[in-house]
């Protein structure tokens, strides 16, 4: 059993935070809103006053929040109040700039850390079952992959700081593209006259095959499972789909890339969350299209 400190129990971090409870850790943790507390108290998570509290006997400092702004400040409180030898893990997705500060200032305080974002939604972290991309030295990962291990089913070392958040903006710039793609494809066969079921049929097992289309296929019908079938209720919303792809567009400005059709995908998907939609699944952006092509 591990003494862990769980900051940030939202939509993802409650029950990521429950499955440690359930993997038999001692759960200390706190959140602003008074909805996350009550949830997580009742998942058994021991609720704290404040962060600073939280952390206080922990071994383990696990933070889940909105952006890299909170996780910086999150972490400049709570790191003076942690014991020495603490892991530091931030679970949130955040820019790489504000996670290698965060190492940084674990650094500072001689402290082990890493950044560790997930794939897999709140599907994923009720079911234990998300993918964890990992940026830190080889001895802390080493120390983290049993924690996440009760939270997740695939834990991947990335490489140093940041690098867990450099994979996860890559994978999710490459999402946003190809969810764009698929839904262009659908409305060009609602053009041509050809049904969405022959479409799938077709391209699920030739060369356009990808999970967009196989897993969260845009229009109802084809993969039962997938939101289109249910009213485009998220699964992954359109905003957090946007806030994805400006964190890849500032990171390819920053190191120097050229990515024409992640920052396409970004302008796609902030006309989206300017109409409104931005609690629609990513996948209706094939609204997007239609209403482009005048449907
Ligand atoms: P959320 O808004 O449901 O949860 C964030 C929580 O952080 C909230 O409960 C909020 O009250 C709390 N919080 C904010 N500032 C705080 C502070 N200073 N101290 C304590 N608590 C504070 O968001 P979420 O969906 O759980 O997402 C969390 C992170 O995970 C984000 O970075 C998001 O991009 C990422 N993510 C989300 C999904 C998804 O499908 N929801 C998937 C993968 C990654």
């Amino acid at each position: 059993m591990t003494s862990i400190a769980f900051i940030g129990l939202g939509n993802m971090g409650g029950p990521m935070a429950a499955n440690l409870v359930k993997a038999g850790h001692s759960v200390h943790g706190f959140d602003l809103t008074p909805a996350s507390r009550d949830a997580a108290k009742a998942d058994g998570v021991t609720i704290a006053a404040k962060a600073a509290d939280a952390v206080k006997n922990a071994e383990v400092v696990i933070t889940m929040l909105p952006a890299g702004k909170h996780v910086l400040s999150v972490w400049s409180e709570i790191i003076p109040a942690v014991a020495k030898g603490t892991l530091m893990i931030d679970c949130s997705t955040i820019d790489v700039e504000s996670a290698r500060k965060s190492h940084a200032l674990a650094a500072e305080h001689h402290l082990p850390s890493i950044d560790a974002p997930v794939s897999g939604g709140t599907g994923g972290a009720k079911a234990g079952t998300l993918t964890f991309m990992a940026g830190g030295d080889a001895k802390a990962f080493a120390a983290a992959k049993p924690i996440l291990e009760a939270m997740g089913k695939k834990i991947v070392h990335c490489g140093d700081a940041g690098a867990g958040q450099a994979a996860k903006i890559c994978n999710n710039m490459i999402l946003g593209i190809s969810m764009i793609g698929v839904s262009e494809a659908f409305v060009l066969a609602e053009k041509l006259g050809l049904s969405h079921q022959a479409l799938f049929d077709v391209a699920s097992t030739s060369s356009g095959q990808c999970w967009s289309l196989t897993s969260y296929c845009p229009v109802p019908g084809p993969v039962p499972t997938s939101p289109s079938n249910n009213e485009y209720r998220p699964g992954f919303a359109a905003a957090l789909m946007l806030k994805d792809l400006r964190l890849s567009q500032e990171a390819a400005k920053a190191a120097g890339a050229v990515t024409p059709l992640g920052a396409h995908a970004e302008s796609i998907y902030e006309t989206f969350e300017k109409a409104g939609h931005g609690g629609v699944d990513f996948s209706g952006i094939i609204h997007q299209l239609r209403h482009l092509a005048g449907k």
